[in-house]
């Protein structure tokens, strides 16, 4: 219970894997993309392994349960409700 993880931890690299559909209906190859989690702070789509085209996408919460809100913070960094609670 509770250690469901699919992320594989390699010394300082934390790298996810992620899997998308391409959106081109005429295509729609499945395509496993790794991020590290500073790739995934940049995360803008990825570009298909089988037709070569870029597909737009973003993260969601449930694609990075354990680094949403790290990523999320990093990038809010001027927010005005952002207190850090020590
Ligand atoms: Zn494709």
């Amino acid at each position: 219970m509770g250690t469901i993880r699919g992320i594989g931890i390699q010394r300082q690299v934390l790298l996810f894997e992620l899997e998308r559909r391409c959106n081109f209906p005429e295509c729609n190859a499945r395509n496993f993309i790794g991020l590290t989690k500073n790739e995934a702070k940049e995360y803008r789509g990825f570009e298909c392994s089988a037709c070569e085209r870029w597909n737009n996408d973003k993260l969601s919460k449930k694609d990075v349960p354990d680094w949403w809100d790290e990523i999320h913070s990093t990038q809010q960094s001027d927010s005005p409700s952002s207190d850090q609670t020590p």
